[in-house]
């Protein structure tokens, strides 16, 4: 996830691309780039770090002169954060410069090809592969850029929305989106392109959407010509009137980041195991597990150290690892862990879990499990932070950037990158069945749908939040993989709502909190129908028959929970171990619709901070 601004029309570009990029830095901003016709040639400037920075050496570096411009504000996925992995990118003969947000999957095989056809890299990332792609086709072909890039995209697998021009045609900027945002204001003989319409909402209140697998040509003094990328039909331009201010535009029309987050759920999903799963092979691909296959399968166990809610997405991996690849796991607050004199050696595998890959905890568990010899193995949102360069190997969530406090996305993601390692390991060491492994991996890929069927629980859940507000104890109750969702939700809602809560595993209640239980007290029940149903169902009655008030995560279509409960919720069927992506997406929704009835501040609550960077 990147921001991307571009301009074409009678004004300068570059005062119109660089307040555009500060804008859109909510989407990314580890580094950021703009390239500008100046009327004879490109003129590039990038640099790692925010949109300042970029304008400090910008400003010294070129001209700021031309109509005609592309800017970037990268959210890296290939390749760390520097100078050189920056966008734009340059194709080989520099004649033309892109500026992409997505992820190429099949980016290395086109690598290939492209070397073997004499092309260079000088970026590790996926984003020049495609701009050489694109120099490629349009040389073979002899065609214009708008068509070359239209056969180019049709042989990349990914998601993408991107902006890209010919040094030798400066009157046009292509566009073109698959699964990512892209915008097109429309002005007085003036063109705006960005990934939300907050660069250009003082300049036009008319813009274009593009829909995914559409491109566009777009120049000056002549016009917008939309087609659709795999079969050429040229689709009506539909001009939208915008409504929304420029804080409503940068949370998407979302009333806080957190909700937009919730939200983005179901592709932030895909975006995770994108390149990596790929079903029809039955094959799971992550470099950093393959080339470090012996020491995971010669560990005597894995040690999971994390903080909040990656403590939490680490238990849930405790379940997965065990269950499916039968490798023993702990699981460990990094905070414990570095001061406790652990015992550990260079047959463990640690597994490091942090969203900004800069939690001080975290960083400092690694530096003593590296000293005692064992193996680190980071799993970070944020490429090229601490975490991430101070493990022995990782894997990235590509979640995009998480604003909200209150980590929603970040959850989700980081469970499934544990779920993609564990199911590499358990068919390496087959512990796991090819059919079961088969079940797991298109499972997998349905969940993104799941979750967005899950999301629409939405209503329901603001009317629960709305009888329940005024609680001043919650109790959330879970078993086997559920558990740690339990603890996940309660964590949820004393982040943001700041009333006390607590998860417990389900059986666990009648060691103690069961005589919290009255009239007062509402308890969440996860009670899936996989994974100790009776049992839930069980301590359902237990809490009935003290008078609780039942709020029941249930699957889909359920009876029995319905019968006992006060109110159910219901989520999508999927197999066990998934059931946690699903389950906890309610949970985010009442903490988020009760933090918000009791008018407390969502995104930045009090006392909290984002990356906690201090022990
Ligand atoms: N995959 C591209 C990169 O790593 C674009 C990432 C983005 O969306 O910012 O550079």
């Amino acid at each position: 996830m990147c921001g991307i601004v571009g301009y074409i029309g009678h004004r300068e570009a570059y005062p119109i691309i660089l307040k555009g990029l500060k804008r859109l830095e909510y989407r990314g901003y580890d580094s950021a780039g703009i390239a500008l016709y100046d009327g004879t040639d490109i003129k590039l400037s990038k640099t790692k770090g925010k949109v300042a920075d970029l304008e400090e050496r910008l400003e010294k570096e070129i001209s700021t002169t031309g109509t005609l411009g592309i800017g970037h504000t990268r959210w890296a996925t290939h390749g760390v954060p520097n100078d050189v992995n920056s966008h734009p990118h340059y194709s080989n003969s520099g004649d033309l410069v892109i500026i992409h947000n997505g992820i190429i999957e099949n980016y290395e095989s086109l690598k290939k090809e492209l070397i073997k056809r004499g092309y260079t890299f000088k970026s590790d990332t996926d984003t020049e592969v495609l701009v050489n792609l694109i120099e490629d086709v349009k040389k073979k072909e002899k065609t214009k850029l708008g068509k070359a890039v239209q056969i180019a995209l049709n042989q990349v697998v990914g998601a993408y929305a991107i902006a890209v021009f010919d040094k030798n045609k400066p009157n046009e900027i292509v566009v073109a989106r698959l699964g990512s945002p892209l915008a097109i204001g429309i002005g007085e003989d003036e063109f705006f392109i960005a990934s939300d319409a907050s660069p250009f909402i003082e300049y036009t209140k008319n813009a274009i959407y593009l829909e995914d697998e559409e491109m566009a040509v777009v120049r000056r003094h002549k016009g917008i010509k939309i087609r659709k990328i795999k079969d050429d039909s040229l689709v009506a331009p539909y001009i939208q009137e915008l409504q929304l201010n420029l804080e409503q535009i940068e949370k998407g029309g979302y009333e806080h980041f957190m909700l937009k987050e919730i939200y983005e759920q179901p592709s932030a999903i895909l975006d995770t195991f994108r390149g990596r799963l790929l079903s029809n092979e039955a094959i799971i691909k992550m470099a950093g597990v393959e080339d470090n296959m012996k020491k995971f399968l010669n560990a005597n166990r894995i040690i999971i150290v994390a903080c909040g809610t990656s403590w939490h997405a680490g238990l849930v991996a405790e379940y997965i690892f065990e269950d499916l690849a039968r490798i023993p796991v702990e699981v460990e607050y990094a905070s414990e862990f570095r001061y406790r004199n652990p015992i550990i050696n260079e047959n463990d595998v640690v597994i490091a879990i942090s969203q900004s890959g800069e939690t001080a905890d975290t960083l400092a568990a690694i530096k003593l499990a590296k000293s005692k010899g064992a193996f680190v193995f980071g799993v970070c949102n944020v490429v090229g932070s601490s975490i991430a360069r101070e493990s022995d190997a990782g894997a990235y969530t590509h979640a995009g950037p998480e604003i909200g406090v209150a980590s929603t996305k970040a959850f989700t993601t980081q469970i499934t990158v544990l779920s993609l390692i564990a199911l590499r390991l358990a068919r390496a060491k087959g512990t796991i069945s090819s059919s079961d492994y088969r079940t797991h991996l298109l499972e997998l890929e349905l969940i993104p749908g799941k979750v967005k069927t899950a999301l629409e629980s939405d209503a329901y859940v603001k009317t629960v939040a709305d009888i329940y507000k005024d609680a001043k104890n919650f109790l959330y109750l879970g078993r086997g993989y559920n558990f740690p969702v339990a603890l996940e939700g309660a964590l949820k809602l004393k982040e943001i709502s700041y009333i006390h809560a607590e998860g417990y595993p389900a059986a666990e209640m009648k060691h103690g909190p069961i005589a919290l239980i009255d009239e007062n007290m509402p308890i969440v029940v996860i009670a899936t129908k996989k994974g100790h149903y009776e049992k839930v169902v069980s301590n359902i009655q237990e809490i009935k028959s003290r008078s609780g008030k039942i709020i029941g995560i249930v699957t889909v279509g359920d009876k029995q929970v319905k019968e006992l409960a006060d109110h159910v919720i219901e989520v999508p069927e999927t197999i066990e171990s998934l059931t946690p992506l699903l389950t906890t997406i309610p949970l985010q929704l009442l903490s988020y619709h009760i933090a918000l009835m009791l008018g407390k501040n969502v995104d930045q609550p009090r006392n909290l901070a984002k990356a906690v960077t201090v022990e």
